[in-house]
């Protein structure tokens, strides 16, 4: 019984058609289902149905993520210790939600965040055949990232949000930015035994600070950086190392606003890990180890 690794994200893009064609033309995800208002979209190497929902809406932000479980009964196993911590949880038939959708369960974090627990959504294959595949598909566009790799969330709370991820939902605390006051700035926490999944910042409720793309290594960071380059996508912050997971990585924005990155590297870790704590004063360091400062606007979060 377990919690297996991010599954997807539901964003809001107020340009339905413009945020479908930055997603499959510069980011490189493949379309797999069309509603008049969502678009359903995966990247190359993911053999389910989405990873990446556009909805059509006035605004930008999140509207619910998934994880994905090993079996069905986690969704019931789940569902019970949701309920037992007063937690209201909405359940979902295969397919109900969305085309290729598996069955799924849908509450809210302490945070306002929807989170949606799924199993069994429909196998559409990777762009590889099953019997003497070559390493990767010809004919990629754009980044090409291969999977999704985490959500990065703000919250008002984000030590009360990281006990219940870690009490009800059996994530680990990986690492963690204490302010000088004591709490928890920022955490990080995994399911994957990577270095994170799923991280919180201090900032509005239910709020997006990022999603990220999983990419090989540090050269598909560059061609990613060459890519919204050539394509005039705004990239925040060039190619660079956090301190924190240690991992390198790219910020940009989608044309709606929605804050988007490619990431690699980090480490492996266990679940008898002890968590690393990075104080207030090297906070720059925490997220950006080369240039040791963060600026204001990485901080500066829509909900
Ligand atoms: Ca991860
Ligand atoms: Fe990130």
């Amino acid at each position: 019984m377990s919690i297996l690794r991010l599954s997807h994200v539901e964003i809001r893009v107020p340009d339905l058609e413009l945020a479908t064609a930055y997603y499959s033309e510069v980011v490189g995800l493949v379309e797999t289902a069309r509603e008049p208002e969502r678009v359903f979209m995966k990247c190359w190497d993911e053999h389910q149905h989405h990873s990446v929902v556009l909805s059509y809406a006035p605004t930008h932000g999140l509207n619910h993520f998934g994880f994905k479980v090993t079996d069905a009964e986690d969704l019931d196993h789940y569902q019970a210790r949701l309920e037992a911590a007063g937690v209201a949880v909405r359940r979902y038939g295969r397919g109900e939600w969305g085309p290729g959708h598996g069955q799924a369960i849908r509450f809210a974090l302490p945070s306002a965040h929807q989170m949606e627990l799924v199993h069994g959504m429909e196998q559409v294959g990777n762009l590889l055949p099953r019997t003497n595949p070559p390493p990767r598909p010809m004919g990629l566009i754009g980044m090409a990232p291969p999977r999704i790799d985490h959500v990065f969330l703000t919250a008002e709370e984000v030590e009360t949000v990281t006990v219940f991820l870690r009490d009800v939902l059996d994530f680990r605390l990986t690492e963690q930015l204490v302010g000088d006051d004591g709490f928890q700035i920022a955490t990080w926490l995994e399911v994957s035994h990577t270095s994170h999944d799923i991280a919180l910042i201090t900032g509005p409720n239910s709020g997006l600070h990022h999603f990220a793309f999983w990419v090989d290594d540090w050269n598909d960071i560059r061609t990613a950086a060459d890519t919204c380059a050539y394509h005039g996508v705004h990239i925040e912050t060039n190619p660079t190392r956090h301190g924190v997971t240690r991992g390198q990585c790219l910020y940009f924005f989608d044309p709606c606003g929605n804050r988007n990155e490619v990431y690699t590297g980090g480490y492996w870790t266990e679940p008898d890990a002890e968590p690393t704590t990075w104080t207030e004063a090297e906070m720059g360091r925490a997220l950006f180890y080369y240039d040791g400062v963060v600026n204001q606007r990485f901080l500066t979060v829509h909900t």
